[in-house]
């Protein structure tokens, strides 16, 4: 297992965090990679990269179906935070090959943040084939 560490920097963010699964991959890797995020206020997901309008769309989404402010029963003042995680999902699962991880030309791998700025953890597993 590997272990990525990440500081976010915003309230609401999705940092695109591709290339450092990629750098965790043995050169000629054939199996899965697991990504898999530890957290109850944070989350994974694969989506478009290249125009990061699309991220920006999600989270005001996001935003719209769990504002912060609203009358919850959670008291840490998170609750927003939570749903959007549960709504997302805490991992993906990548297929690879010699190493490279089979995606879509568009498609890049985000770590979802819902209650930053913080520091977070995202776990890696290679299972081979
Ligand atoms: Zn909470």
């Amino acid at each position: 297992m590997n272990r990525i560490e990440i500081k976010t920097t915003s309230r609401n963010q999705m940092v695109d965090i591709t290339s450092k699964i990629a750098e965790n991959i043995p050169g000629k890797f054939d199996g899965i990679v697991i990504v898999y995020v530890p957290h109850t206020t944070a989350a994974i997901t694969i989506n478009e990269g290249a125009d990061p309008s699309v991220r920006i769309d999600m989270l005001y989404l996001l935003s719209k179906l769990a504002p912060q402010n609203d009358s919850y029963s959670h008291m840490e003042g998170n609750a927003d935070a939570h749903i959007k995680a549960a709504l997302i999902g805490n991992s993906v699962t990548i297929i690879v090959e010699k190493g490279n991880m089979i995606m879509g030309t568009w498609q890049k791998i985000f770590f979802c943040e819902f209650d930053g700025p913080r520091t977070r953890k995202i776990l890696m597993e290679l299972i081979a084939r």
